[in-house]
Formats: structure tokens, sequence, C-alpha cells
């Protein structure tokens, strides 16, 4: 088994090096993601499964069980990545789906049910600012209107990607699945993290996906001359937002020492105006990405973020304005999923660690329509997104085996 992981590796990533120093770059809707989908329709293929490709661009590769009509068990992921980014991201639960088949077919499984191993489409938000566009579509969460007309950096619609793909626009929101279509979905990803480890357990049991609230803080100062301006005079936007970043640090970090359900805060994007080395900054963006499962404590710490630059906003010399960007509820995972996880992960002798997801995958959106569930494989020094990204055949063999021995019990043997 550890031989075909190895090699399907590679041929999932088009390559017959995984060690590149550039790592793999398969945008949304480009070339290169088709060419991936190509190489799942030729795994799929010799699995002999039914692979159809519906209006978003998602493969599902069918190994029909005996009631052909019944809801399936999908499990998927997807292989498109980031630019410059690894192999294993999306790749390793699409392989692992495949190599789950491959177990129960060699041992003579005959599933009563139908399994769907499903590769979806432009996941990553790299290319458009917009993540996991296939799942939206197949759990009908697509406004076409609205995300036809985002652009790429070089200026090319959502839309005219899709149709230069070989899609057309006007049909992607026909690739929504009703909830009779499918009876469950799980995922399994690399954790982009080092929780399992330093848990020293082997497999990640995903209780919920924390979504983010995001502020977008906008302090207006005065420019003037750098040289001219004395010190008493300025109203530098810069300086007054300042201690705003070490606020949020440090409230994220208090946070977390009196409750239980962790919580991040990161300053992440700053733009200056005008920044220029002659000119006192007349105004600073802050962008602030704050995630926790616990919509409750995320929400509050927003407000203490609010507070705050109202705090701010009393010098007369300065303008503060807080707008929120996105406010989601975090998605929770379907608890008896997760027992079923944790039984059989266990029975198979691996230590499984419950924790909760900081990162969106495609599940998020399949959990909003099927009970659904997400598990975690190790990823060497928790990089992600990189050409060292790297996750051992080791962990690929065992979340191969537990999604077997997921199929097997939910998809009913023939009897
Ligand atoms: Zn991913």
């Amino acid at each position: 088994m550890k031989q075909w992981l190895e090699e399907k590796l590679l041929q999932l990533n088009v390559t017959d090096e995984m060690d590149e120093e550039n790592g793999f770059t398969r945008l949304s809707y480009t070339e290169e993601e088709k060419q991936a989908h190509e190489a799942f329709i030729n795994v799929a293929k010799e699995l002999n499964l039914d692979v159809t490709q519906d209006e978003a661009g998602n493969l599902w590769a069918r190994w029909k069980g005996v009631q052909e009509s019944a809801p399936a068990i999908a499990i998927g992921s997807h292989l498109d990545t980031v630019s410059a980014g690894g192999g294993y991201d999306g790749a390793a639960g699409v392989l692992t789906g495949l190599a789950a088949v491959k177990v129960l077919k060699d041992k003579g499984f005959q599933p009563e049910k139908n399994i769907d191993i499903v590769c979806f489409a432009s996941e990553e938000s790299a290319r458009f600012g917009v993540s996991t566009v296939g799942s939206k579509a197949t759990a009908g969460m697509i406004d076409k209107e609205e995300l036809g007309r985002v652009v790429d950096a070089d200026g090319i619609t959502i839309k005219e990607a899709v149709e230069s793909y070989g899609l057309s626009w006007n049909s992607i929101d026909q690739a929504e699945k009703s909830t009779e279509d499918i009876e469950s979905f799980l995922e399994l990803h690399i954790e982009q993290g080092t929780q399992i480890e330093d848990n020293k357990a082997e497999i990640g049991i995903v209780r919920g996906v924390a979504c983010p609230v995001r502020l977008q803080v906008t302090v207006k100062g005065m420019a003037n001359h750098t040289g001219t301006t004395p010190m008493n005079n300025r109203a530098d936007a810069f300086v007054a937002a300042a201690p705003l970043v070490t606020y949020v640090e440090e409230q994220a970090r208090e946070l977390n020492e009196v409750q239980s359900t962790p919580i991040v805060a990161t300053v992440s994007t700053v733009q200056l105006s005008p920044n220029v080395m002659n000119v006192i900054p007349g105004e600073v963006q802050l962008g602030i990405d704050i995630r926790s499962v616990d919509d409750e404590l995320k929400r509050s710490l927003a407000d203490q973020i609010r507070n705050y630059c109202e705090t701010m906003n009393q010098s007369s010399r300065l303008d503060v304005h807080v707008h929120t960007l996105v406010d989601n509820d975090s998605v929770y995972l379907d608890s008896s999923i997760q027992e079923k996880l944790q039984d059989i992960t266990e029975t198979a002798g691996y230590r499984a660690h419950s924790m909760d997801s900081g990162a969106g995958h495609d599940v998020m959106n399949m959990a909003v329509r099927w009970p659904s569930g997400l598990i975690f494989i190790p990823c060497r020094e928790g990089i992600s997104h990189h050409p060292k990204e790297h996750a051992s055949i080791e962990d690929l063999n065992k979340g191969t085996n537990v999604l077997a021995a997921y199929i097997e019990s939910t998809a009913g043997e023939q009897g």
C-alpha cells in the first residue's frame, strides 16, 4: 500500500519528484489545476470508479453500491494549491480517499451504499481571494452575480477563468447537490500545525472549524513634512495606531490564559499612506483577523478592540474608524461522526487528539448541508503553503486506514 501511495502522490501532483525546490503551483481554474484533475481521473479509472465532472469543475468518482439510488458516503478534498505551495495540502485528502477505496477493493469489500471520492475545484483563495468555490457550489452557496465579478491579479474575472477552464459560468450553480444526494461527508487534511505532535497523537479529530471576525481599522491623522513639523504639532496616524498592534496580541494572549477554548488574533495587514520617507503618515489601515470556535469569545474580543479604538478616537487630532469585513459563525462538525472516528482510530491502534481547526476547509461548506467530519494527519513542523510542506507516507497510510474503516462501517457490506 505504501508504494501505491508514493506512486499516486507523484501522479496527483503531476511530478516525478516530491522534493521540488519551488513547490507546486496549481491555482484555481488554471491549466495546472486541470492537469491534476486529469491525474485524479486516471487513478480513479484504474480503480474502476465512474468519474463525472460537475458544473463547478468538481470531480466525483463513484464506487457504485448495491442501492444505486441511496445517498452517497462522500470523502474528499482538493488538488489546487497556493503559489509555490506544497504537494500535500488537499492532495493528502484526495489521495487517501482513493487509497481507501483501493484497500477495500483489494480485500473484496462490496458496498451497500454508493461511495463518492470527491476532488473539489478551486479551494485555495490564492488566485481570486475567494476560497472553496467548488464545495460552495456543491452546498448551494454560490452567488453568481457577486462572485462572477471577482478578479485575479491580472484582471481576469472568475467567470472568465471558469469559462476558459471549459465550464459554463451560467450553470455553475447547477453543481448544487440536495440533502438526499449525500449521507455524510468526510475530509482528511494535513494539520498545518503541530498540535497532533505536541499531544503525542497520530490522528487529529476535528470538533469545529473556526471562522474569522475580520476588522479593518482606519486611523486618519495629518500628513506633513517630516523635517519641518515639530514633534509637539503632529497627528501621526502610524504612531497612534501602533499600540493597537500590541493591544490585540496582549488581549488574545490573556484570554487564552483564562479560557479553555483557544482564541487567536492577528494584526495581519498594514497600509500606510502616503508611505513616503519624508512625509508623516497621514493615514493607516490595519487588518485584524480573530478566530476561535467560540463565537461569543471571538466577538467579545472584537468588541474590546472596537472599544480600544474608541479611546484612540478621543484625541481631537485623529479620526479612527472600525469596519467589520467578515463575521461568520464557526462551523461545528457532526458529533456522532467524531465519536465514530474516535472508535475507529482507537481500534486501529492510533492515538487520537480532539481539536479545532483554525483554517477553513471544504468541509465547512459541506457541514452546512450534510453531517460532516474532518480528520487531520501530521505535517512536518506544521509547515504548509510552502515548498517544504511534507507528510510522511506512514501518516498517509494511517489516514487511509481510518478512511477505509469509516467507509466499511458506514457504507454497509453487501449481505
Ligand atoms: Zn487545503
